[in-house]
């Protein structure tokens, strides 16, 4: 079986983004592969963040890919923290990242210009190693992630093809190793519509969780109310009709894009269904396509955290499974790398 790889930070609440863009792919993909679904809670620490809050953030993450429908029995659901060997995996693979890669990084640039050098950790400059780290541990085939996050698998991809082609291959099968790949090299999964949810208050600018204002996206724990008056108060335009990818009108672009991705029906049905409706009667079709589409996702949600120690079952076994995986790819790492056997 081919195997996929992903996760998200438990930072903030789990908005629409992170679930069109990730989480409901992860669904579809557990049913034909392998899957590891993991809460990337190191890479929670490479802003600066609330210790007293982790935890709870940690736990509400992982009882939403839950409740979201990611099935223990067919996929592994583990804490990034549970598998010590992604930090370890993250140090041999930090000795041959060159810096300018790093430095290169779209995200790094955002975050730190905002921040400024004195305000940010190193950690913020090598969360694109430790995420290579967590994708390559598992011989990785598909990694579907959003658009935002395909910098970093294309790094991942050079990191994998320059460990084997330093360690890799002949010099590794001297030393022992059998076979000459160190590393599968993964490829990203960017869904066709849905990797890129926009803010519903700029339509040019994404929905994400480090916005300031709530009032920009719609997490998958608002109430009916909070989503309907947060689609009532987005930001419109005096076009009349609905179209997508007109580029004067990114937020209509963007909301019919999330209709047409809860309802589960075509564009092209959203399209003949929308286009002589005005901005109102949109919105309320769109509340109510919203709503009932999370409805049932909070229901479980409810379900799964009155029993704290399901959570604690599932994570503790999916950590059992993850590293059991992680290991072999590691000692191989180490014993490539010319480091004595422990
Ligand atoms: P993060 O919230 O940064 O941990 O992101 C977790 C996952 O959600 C990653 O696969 C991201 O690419 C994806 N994601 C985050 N924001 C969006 C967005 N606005 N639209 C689509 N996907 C997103």
């Amino acid at each position: 079986k081919k195997r996929v790889v992903s996760g998200v930070q438990p930072t903030g609440s789990v908005h629409l983004g992170n679930y069109l863009g990730a989480i409901k792919n992860w669904v579809l993909l557990q049913d034909t592969y392998d899957t590891f679904f993991f809460i990337v809670d190191l890479h929670a620490i490479t802003l600066p963040y609330d210790a007293s809050e982790l935890s709870k953030a940690t736990r509400s993450t992982a009882a939403l890919y839950l409740a979201c429908g990611i099935d223990p029995s067919k996929a592994s659901v583990f804490l990034q923290s549970h598998v010590r060997a992604h930090v370890e995996l993250m140090w041999l693979l930090s000795s041959v990242t060159p810096l300018g890669w790093l430095n290169r990084m779209i995200q790094f640039k955002e975050k730190s210009r905002m921040a400024g050098d004195e305000n940010v950790g190193v950690a913020l400059l090598t969360y694109p190693v430790l995420m290579a780290s967590d994708i390559l541990l598992y011989q990785t085939d598909l990694v579907p992630v959003g658009e935002d996050q395909k910098q970093h698998l294309e790094l991942t991809r050079e990191l994998a093809e320059r460990v084997n082609y330093l360690y890799g291959g002949r010099k590794w099968k001297k030393l022992g190793g059998r076979g000459g790949m160190l590393f599968k090299v993964p490829e990203a999964f960017i869904p066709p519509t849905g990797a890129r949810v926009m803010s519903l208050t700029d339509g040019l600018s994404k929905m994400s969780k480090s916005s300031p204002s709530d009032q920009s996206r719609i997490n998958l724990l608002d109430t009916k109310d909070v989503i309907a008056n947060k689609i009532k108060r987005c930001k419109t335009d005096s076009f009349t009709g609905m179209e997508f990818d007109n580029p004067e009108r990114p937020e209509c672009n963007n909301l019919l894009s999330i209709y047409q991705l809860v309802t589960g029906k075509t564009k092209e049905e959203v399209e003949n269904e929308c286009q002589n409706m005005n901005w109102g009667t949109f919105k309320a079709i769109l509340t109510d396509a919203v709503v009932d589409h999370l409805h049932p996702i909070q229901v479980r949600y409810s379900e799964i955290t009155t029993d704290p120690t399901y959570l604690d079952h599932i994570l503790s076994e999916g950590a059992k499974k993850a590293a059991d995986i992680a290991e072999i790819t590691l000692s191989n790492v180490y014993q490539a790398m010319g480091f004595l056997k422990r």
